[in-house]
């Protein structure tokens, strides 16, 4: 039976908003893989004296429950309030844990539950997110790279036929809205965290590197199996989807230590951009403030290192290259929309960036030389970060690249049956089809000439080339895609075809308004925003996700599932949690 026990102040400190109140990580109703290392903080209001305070967990004393002394501090951060953590500690048995923590006068409480798994199903596990991915996404790249006919589509999506799917709930600790920091970290580590957050849960340490961490899948699979490991993401590889893979922070923004934490992670293939925070300062354009060399610190640990395309593609031909850092752009890497046809955004400058598809069939090249096989995460992150500037048309063709790129991955499965394969959002954006646009209708405003209804008839996009892209975004009759949420911004019923929307700019007092640049083209239409002044783009949303997934593992998925969930599955697909022959062997003899 799942045990009922909050923190006590919980509640109370939700409600007022007192960082300081008291608190146990990880939380109330977490759910604990077994044997996953993490670290177990409580945090008392006001001082405390350490021989007054007492901590059981189902009621055995912690230190001898934890087989690790206590660390009290009595006064954190020089703050009037005493704390106690245990680092990287186990629970080995599955099974409902109650932890009871008092000085004597305050009382707190969690439960946890620690669950196990089988042995392994899946040698390999491929996870891709599509960043911010909303179902009007994958309706639209259908229409847009399959077609439709009288109702019907003429194909589907690589991942629209996978058996298993699962809407997901994306909130976190905090918020309701949740960033792809802790929703990446809910994928990674089976725990909720916050926005900005990974691989900890908040508390109130005031250095970012201080709270308490929970173990990522990447720290398991190099701790418990001899598998490869790799992180591949269009954006910046210390972003936080693949930073998820491998980091512990408070704050997202911390790249440079991010860097340094992919490096220790021990993972083996790395791609993306994000280049500025591998160089020295002293290189013009290096975003970090030490001398560190970090293409230089993976080269000496045996990474074949590529900076284009083809560098890519020779590197992971080699039968030698098992170890693969591939960065090909000192910031986010340019989508496809961009690379393949309107060459705007930063494609004139790097024009040798290779794309998602291309990085996925190199790393699987590479990962799958690994006798152990692999873990491998592919993150199509541009999908989010077009839908923030309200540019759907950008957004969808790397949702088309991002079903290429699965459909790399289901290739390599179709010849194996150990392959677990899940596509799945980190959280979705307010993006949504209502009808078509058609210049030809008559009409004095743009709004005139959206068709809905019976009056929407079928967009007249051309026929997509082999890669199922339209040769041209810009159509007579297009599709009528708009967000629900945005600042003030010109709507121009059009794509952007010189390069991504910059819907709003800074105005007076930091207020942002609609960039004036798209005032006078034609029959563009201001729209008063509905978010803060502040905001400069729309926004996540708090719409479940969509997961599908085939392979080994993948009947876990179904129904409605919290994101956490999503770990478990790929925990227990490779068997994280098996009970070790001696851990059985004393089950056996009990
Ligand atoms: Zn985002």
């Amino acid at each position: 039976m799942r045990l009922k026990i909050a923190v006590v102040l919980f509640s109370l400190s939700f409600a007022s908003g007192i960082v300081d109140a008291a608190a146990i990580y990880p939380i109330d109703r977490a759910s604990i893989l077994a044997g996953s290392r993490f670290d177990l903080k409580i945090e008392f209001d006001g001082v405390v004296t350490e021989a007054d305070v007492r901590v059981t967990i189902n009621g055995v004393e912690s230190s001898r429950a934890l087989s690790q002394p206590m660390r009290f501090v009595s006064s954190e951060d020089g703050s009037p309030h005493s704390s106690l953590k245990f680092n990287q500690v186990t629970l080995q048995r599955p099974g409902d844990y109650e932890i009871v923590a008092t000085d004597g006068r305050q009382v707190l409480k969690a439960g946890w539950t620690v669950y196990g798994t089988g042995k392994a199903k899946a040698r390999n596990v491929i996870l891709f997110i599509g960043d911010g991915m909303t179902i009007a996404n994958r309706t639209a790249a259908r229409i847009l790279s399959k077609g439709i006919v009288q109702g019907k589509y003429l194909g589907k999506l690589s991942f629209d036929d996978f058996p298993n799917m699962a809407l997901i709930g994306t909130s976190g600790v905090d918020s309701i809205v949740t960033d792809s920091a802790n929703s990446m970290s809910a994928y990674t580590t089976g725990h909720k965290s916050s926005v900005n957050a990974l691989g900890v849960y908040v508390s109130r340490a005031k250095d970012n590197l201080a709270h308490p961490k929970v173990e990522t899948i990447t720290e398991l699979v190099k701790r418990k199996t001899g598998k490869a490991v790799g992180i591949v993401t269009d954006a910046e590889v210390q972003d936080a989807t693949p930073a998820g893979m491998v980091a512990h922070t408070r704050r997202r923004a911390d790249k440079p230590e991010i860097t340094e934490m992919l490096f220790f992670s021990g993972a083996d293939v790395i791609m993306g951009g994000g280049s500025a925070y591998f160089l020295p300062q002293k290189i013009p354009g290096s975003k970090r403030k030490d001398d560190n060399d970090f293409v230089g610190l993976f080269r000496n640990e045996g990474f074949a290192i590529a900076t284009a395309a083809e560098e890519m593609k020779q590197a992971a031909a080699s039968p030698s290259t098992r170890k693969l850092l591939g960065l090909f752009h000192p910031e986010n890497m340019d989508g496809a929309l961009d690379r393949h046809f309107l060459k705007k955004g930063t494609v004139d400058k790097y024009p040798n960036q290779p794309d998602l598809v291309e990085m996925t069939a190199a790393a699987i090249d590479v990962l799958s030389r690994n006798k152990e096989g692999f873990v491998l995460m592919v993150e199509a992150g541009l999908i989010d970060k077009f839908s923030h500037p309200l540019d759907w048309e950008r957004s969808v063709y790397d949702t088309i690249m991002l079903s290429n790129a699965v459909q790399v991955a289901k290739d390599f499965a179709a010849r194996r049956s150990d392959t677990l394969i899940l596509v799945t959002p980190d959280h979705t954006h307010g993006m949504s089809i209502v009808g078509t646009i058609d210049d030809a209708k008559p009409g004095e405003e743009m709004r005139d000439k959206v068709g809905v209804y019976a009056d929407a008839g079928y967009p007249n996009y051309p026929a997509p080339n082999k890669d199922g892209y339209p040769e041209d975004p810009n159509p007579s009759r297009r599709l009528a895609v708009f967000y629900a949420d945005y600042p003030d911004y010109y709507e121009t019923f059009r794509p952007h075809l010189d390069g991504p929307n910059v819907p709003a700019v800074k105005g007076a007092g930091d207020k942002y308004v609609a960039n004036p640049v798209y005032e006078k083209l034609a029959g563009a239409t201001l729209r008063p925003g509905n978010l803060p002044r502040s905001a400069d783009t729309g926004v996540h949303t708090v719409d479940d996700g969509v997961l599908q997934a085939m392979g080994p593992g993948s009947g876990m998925v179904k129904g409605f599932m919290d994101n956490t969930e999503v770990f478990r599955v790929m925990a227990d697909a490779l068997g994280l949690g098996a009970a070790t022959r001696l851990q059985a062997a004393k089950k056996k003899a009990q």
